[in-house]
């Protein structure tokens, strides 16, 4: 049996986990796929957290991808760290690092962490002008802080976490002159149109030419460029990229969020994809392997209309979840078919489905999504602007 039907069928742990331990956050960026910004109360305390951690030591799980929110506004953060690696469980957090401060950086370079602790820069513009059009004024420093500090502490390999937009796939280039500056490892991932990504996503989603123009790009890198399932949909182009290249939802692939429920996907967080909660439904490991949803997912899958393409055996029909958030079937094509079956899908009748969940500040961003105005040229005095400029009659 191929690796691939393996994943398909399903394994006794997930090989991507990821666990978003609040929707808290510091920012609020226009295109979060999991809507946050405040707290749920219901959150897991620390010692449910030091249970999961247990368990998933139990099921063997090497490592777990910890996000939120902001992961690191939680008080207990450090704690349940340096709990799950005395448990044999690697971390790989994600930050936009506003906590990564000089003595951080150092304690994650320190022995204490014993390369298994990988850290993740969400950083969505080479320059900051366009990342805080997305993620918000100042957010651009203080990631490129966080990586400088990391990078002066002695940690090496951290990751630069950049979803390409329409704004930034021009700045591909860029990017790496950037993680190689900081001695970093650049990790591509695709906007999906899930929690307040949906609302942005028309505007933010690259245009064809730009998704041919990445497919080119990461041909060129291969493997020096970390992609996870982020790009199997671009395979229509041709030869199939390194990576993940099949939906792993449900079967090689959740999410625990932050009240311990459990989902397909973390871009699936959504009443249709909730597979049980690890409190109530007899713990992680019985949610994981007998879930219904988990177990449907698991079956064999109809490709639809997608099964008359040529490229359906790299492509698959793409991923579930931009299908299911911009309401096109989940046995059609991707929204971002490289073939234009999705535009046409795209042109037809659908029903957005609503989000199930919002966890935006106080001034709700769902459908208005906050962006700060992208200037489209560098800079430039206002007398180079026009030579009238400031001046009425
Ligand atoms: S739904 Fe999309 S993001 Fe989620 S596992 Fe499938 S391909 Fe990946
Ligand atoms: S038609 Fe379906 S299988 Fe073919 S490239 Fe488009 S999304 Fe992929």
């Amino acid at each position: 049996m191929k690796l691939v039907e393996h994943f398909e069928s399903g394994l006794d742990a997930p090989i991507c986990l990821t666990w978003e331990l609040t929707y808290a956050c510091n920012l609020e960026c226009a295109h979060c796929l999991s809507s946050s910004g405040r707290r749920d109360p219901r959150e897991l305390t620390t010692e449910q957290c030091e249970a999961v951690i247990d368990e998933l030591q139990r099921m063997q799980v090497f490592y777990v991808n910890i996000g939120g929110g902001e992961p690191t506004i939680r008080p207990d953060f450090w704690h349940l760290l340096e709990y799950a690696v005395d448990h044999q469980v690697g971390v790989k957090f994600s930050t936009n690092g506003v906590r990564i401060t000089p003595e951080r950086a150092a304690f994650l370079a320190s022995p204490a962490c014993g390369g298994y602790v990988d850290v993740q820069i969400s950083l969505d513009g080479a320059t900051a002008e366009v990342n805080d059009y997305v993620r918000g004024p100042g957010s651009y420093d203080t990631a490129i802080t966080a990586l400088r500090n990391l990078r002066d502490a002695g940690f090496t390999d951290a990751k630069i976490s950049v979803v390409c937009t329409r704004q930034n796939i021009g700045q591909l280039d860029e990017f790496q002159a950037l993680a190689d500056e900081y001695g970093a490892t650049l990790r591509l991932t695709r906007l999906r149109p899930s929690g307040r990504g949906a609302d942005v996503w028309d505007e933010l989603h690259p245009l064809p030419e730009q998704q041919r123009e990445l497919y080119d790009w990461l041909r060129g890198w291969g493997e020096g460029v970390l992609t996870g399932d982020s790009f199997f949909h671009l395979a229509g182009f041709g030869e199939s990229l390194p990576g993940l290249n099949l939906c792993g939802a449900g079967r090689v692939v959740c999410l625990i969020d932050p009240v311990g429920d459990v989902y397909a996907c973390p871009f699936a967080i959504h009443d249709n994809f909730l597979a049980g909660n690890l409190l109530t439904g007899g713990g992680f490991q019985q949610v994981w392997q007998h879930s219904p949803l988990f177990e449907d997912l698991r079956s064999p899958q109809t490709g639809g209309a997608c099964t008359q393409c040529a490229h359906y055996d790299a492509c698959r029909g793409g991923c579930m979840a931009a299908k299911f958030f911009t309401g096109l079937p989940l046995d059609g094509p991707d929204p971002e078919c490289v073939q234009g079956y999705g535009e046409a899908a795209l042109a037809g009748s659908r029903t957005i489905p609503a989000g199930s969940q919002d966890h935006s500040k106080a001034a709700p961003t769902r459908n208005q999504p906050v962006m700060l105005k992208l200037m489209t040229r560098p800079p430039v005095s206002d007398c180079a602007e026009s030579p009238l400029a400031g001046w009425t009659p």
